[in-house]
């Protein structure tokens, strides 16, 4: 077992004159299954290919191209786990200074738009030579887009490329055909029937049937999405193709879908087939690394390892149906899965490598608690189009157990090596809450919270939620009264920590108020706030870029000014003090000037001027330093809003009465506790988590949801989510010892 070869010397050692297959890619070298560049490699490696990796090569000469020869058979090109886009720039479009995915987190080892760069690159050095082009760059902008950095729609980036073919999703099937077929000379261009492909062709170029279906603007199979031009200019025209594009994702019922660019078509195939439990356990046993390549050690290695050498991915897709997740157009609804014997064989695999501790860091997927597909009736049919299996409400034909899941987890856990083994891929308590077995959450909360479960509302005003995707307030306050109810049951000491998004479509000033009166009445404060980030490919990016909701095409409100997104961010911290004028600035524009004051339930002080009467405006510093009171001292009304000494600011309806009082009272969590946490502690942003686009930035670049990246892009620096100031929420244990 060895890394792929990255230089002319590995392929001497190896005895090989020339590549079947080179792999660029926009993430180090890290061989590890939760990085789509090594699941690629080794699943072609497997397949008996020769293949060599140039990761972020340097795309400003042509050298770092050339260091490996021109390969036999064709280039494969991924930006890597994340959009190039939205791992250089954050929310407010400003740069990072950091990535996960390259040596010693610095950024800027990649271009902007890595696959267009890096393919255009290939292309001239390597005229002749098929270019492939994948990941979560690629397969999620396929289509004609919009693009929240140039503020405009997009072609589909097989036309600025210039590349083949485009393999959209997880990839290993169709690479896997289209490697063979390459093999036997087949032309590339001559690759039009493999699924989850897309490709560009003239009119014609285009199989018999697209032409037939062009022509007559659609047939049974096959769907005529309005064009690039069309999409271009009218708003209506591209929430009405993005309506067909995210309806045709399914592998049995998907049509094929064509999309007009200038004098080209666009054609994406119906996605791959879901894998077969063997063929998963397959990809999964190959001879990773784990690691990332040993040049990058003196470099300062590659952080985003730490968020996974100790996960394991135990399956793929979601049928969540999140508005701002792009998991539908890159793994599916359809749940695809390990068998237990691989996942534990993977485990055992952990316990033996440097470094490990005895702490299994995740057994999950996009999320957690959906290991088996939703219904029988998707298996044999497909997923439904135009409804979701857990929105509005939860379909009936939903299969509701975690039994196989509890199952596994009891067997992971009761290997000799493993202390503890932690969920820290996301929970849907919706789903969690449809259980009539208890045993799956009181299990949740014995062995697999480590002090904190970070779960994800995302808001608690229910017509944003409802914007959405996600279950109404209601039901998450009956999850969160649940949690603490069996935590006292197990005298544990463990919080909820939300995550939450600010000025997502539908979100207006009033929405954010109320989440703040929400935050205020539960005494949370999140330290860190997700600004809705529009990445490529999901609904929440057409409702932002459009206006409308494409489930139902009515107009939906969407905060777009900077000033106004700012004042949503504030509100949700409305307690910093470098807030404060926003939020006194954002309460008057929403006409709550009742929550500034000295009440319980004020978020903000008024400024002193003002409420003597005094209308002369005092410097920013002065009204600072006023918020502290006249002594210059916290002054008993703030200590409140701090929750840290009233308990009355901390009336919630998960909070009772008695519990709200050992607030001040908790004692330290238990060592144990706090030891198991400093095991897992990891970069902020995650690979393998809720996958990239959930948008919750790199920890959703959680690859495992993907190859070529994760689905669930959250913003890596403007948020990742709390870190949190937790929910004080106090247990009866601690009032018991006492
Ligand atoms: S029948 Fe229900 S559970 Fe099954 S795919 Fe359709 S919405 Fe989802």
């Amino acid at each position: 077992m060895s890394f792929l070869p990255i230089s002319y010397e590995d392929m001497n050692e190896r005895g090989w004159e020339q590549l079947d297959f080179l792999y660029i890619s926009g993430d180090a070298y890290v061989d590890h299954p939760s990085f789509g560049h090594a699941i690629i490699t080794r699943v072609l490696e497997s397949e008996g290919f020769k293949v060599g990796i140039i990761a972020q090569p340097n795309w400003k000469n042509s050298q770092d191209f050339k260091k490996l020869g021109r390969p036999k058979y064709g280039v494969l090109i991924s930006s890597g786990v994340i959009d190039s886009m939205v791992n250089h720039y954050t929310a407010s479009k400003k740069k990072r200074s950091t990535d996960l995915y390259s040596p010693g987190g610095k950024s800027r080892h990649r271009p902007d738009r890595a696959v267009i760069v890096y393919a255009n690159k290939i292309k001239e050095i390597f005229k002749d030579t098929p270019v492939i082009i994948g990941g979560i760059e690629a397969s999620l902008r396929r289509f004609a887009h919009y693009d929240y950095w140039d503020d405009k729609v997009r072609r589909s980036i097989l036309v600025d490329s210039k590349a083949d073919l485009l393999v959209y999703g997880m990839g290993e099937i169709p690479i896997t055909e289209i490697a063979k077929l390459l093999k036997k000379d087949v032309p590339i261009a001559s690759l039009k029937n493999t699924r989850g492909c897309a490709y560009l062709a003239s009119y014609d170029e285009l199989p018999i049937e697209i032409k037939e279906a062009v022509d007559a603007k659609g047939t049974k199979n096959i769907a005529i999405l309005p064009s690039f031009e069309e999409v271009s200019e009218n708003k209506k025209s591209y929430a009405e193709a993005f309506k067909i594009q995210y309806n045709e994702q399914d592998a049995i019922s998907g049509k094929i879908l064509v999309q007009q660019h200038g004098d080209r078509f666009l054609v994406q195939n119906p996605p791959t087939l879901p894998m077969s439990v063997a063929e998963l356990d397959k990809v999964y046993a190959l001879p990773y690394e784990r690691t990332y390549h040993p040049v990058y050690e003196k470099l300062g290695g590659i952080p985003a390892i730490t968020e996974v050498e100790f996960s394991i991915t135990s399956h793929r897709g979601c049928y969540g149906g999140c508005s701002f997740c792009a998991l539908n157009f890159h793994q599916g609804r359809v749940i695809q899965k390990r068998s237990q014997a691989s996942i534990i064989n993977e485990a055992k695999k952990l316990t033996w490598s440097e470094g490990f501790k005895g702490y299994i860091h995740d057994v999950g997927g996009p999320t957690a608690n959906f290991r088996n597909v939703a219904c029988e009736k998707q298996v044999k049919s497909g997923v439904c189009k135009d409804r979701q299996c857990l929105y509005p409400e939860p379909c009936k034909n939903l299969i509701v157990d975690h039994s196989e899941y509890l199952d596994l987890l009891r067997k992971l856990r009761a290997l000799p090596e493993v202390k503890k083994v932690f969920i820290r891929s996301g929970i849907r308590y919706d789903y969690l809450m449809l259980d009539k077995n208890n045993d799956f959450f009181t299990e949740l909360c014995e062995h697999h919270v480590s002090g904190q479960l970070k779960v994800a509302p995302e808001h608690v005003v229910d017509r944003v939620l409802e914007k959405m995707g996600k279950p109404k307030r209601q039901i998450y306050e009956r999850f969160v009264k649940k949690f603490y109810d069996i935590n006292i049951k197990l005298n544990k000491e463990q919080y909820v920590v939300p995550y939450l998004i600010s000025s997502h479509p539908g979100s207006d000033l009033n929405a954010a108020v109320e989440l703040a009166e929400y935050l205020k009445e539960h005494g949370y404060m999140p330290e860190q706030v997700q600004d809705f980030y529009p990445t490529p490919g999901t609904l929440s990016t057409c409702m932002f870029y459009t206006d409308y909701d494409v489930r139902n095409m009515k107009k939906v409100y969407v905060p777009k000014l900077p000033k106004e997104k700012a004042m949503q961010r504030a509100l949700l911290q409305y307690r910093k003090k470098e807030n404060y004028f926003l939020v006194i600035e954002a309460l008057k524009e929403a006409n709550r000037e009742d929550l500034i004051g000295f009440g319980p339930n004020c978020l903000v002080k008024p400024q002193r001027g003002k409420w003597q009467g005094n209308a002369d405006t005092k410097s920013q510093n002065a009204q600072t330093k006023d918020v502290r009171g006249k002594t210059g001292q916290r002054s008993q009304n703030e200590r409140d809003q701090n929750g840290s000494k009233n308990p009355k600011g901390q009336r919630g309806t998960s909070l009772r009465k008695d519990e709200r009082t050992q607030n001040e009272q908790r004692g330290p969590k238990s060592r144990k506790d706090e030891r198991a946490q400093n095991e897992q502690r990891g970069p902020k942003s995650r690979i393998g988590g809720t996958a990239q686009n959930d948008s919750r930035g790199p920890k959703d670049l959680n690859s495992k949801s993907g190859q070529m990246g994760t689905s669930r892009q959250r913003d890596q620096g403007d948020k990742t989510g709390p870190k949190a100031s937790v929910n004080k929420k106090p247990n009866n244990l601690t009032r018991k010892k006492r």
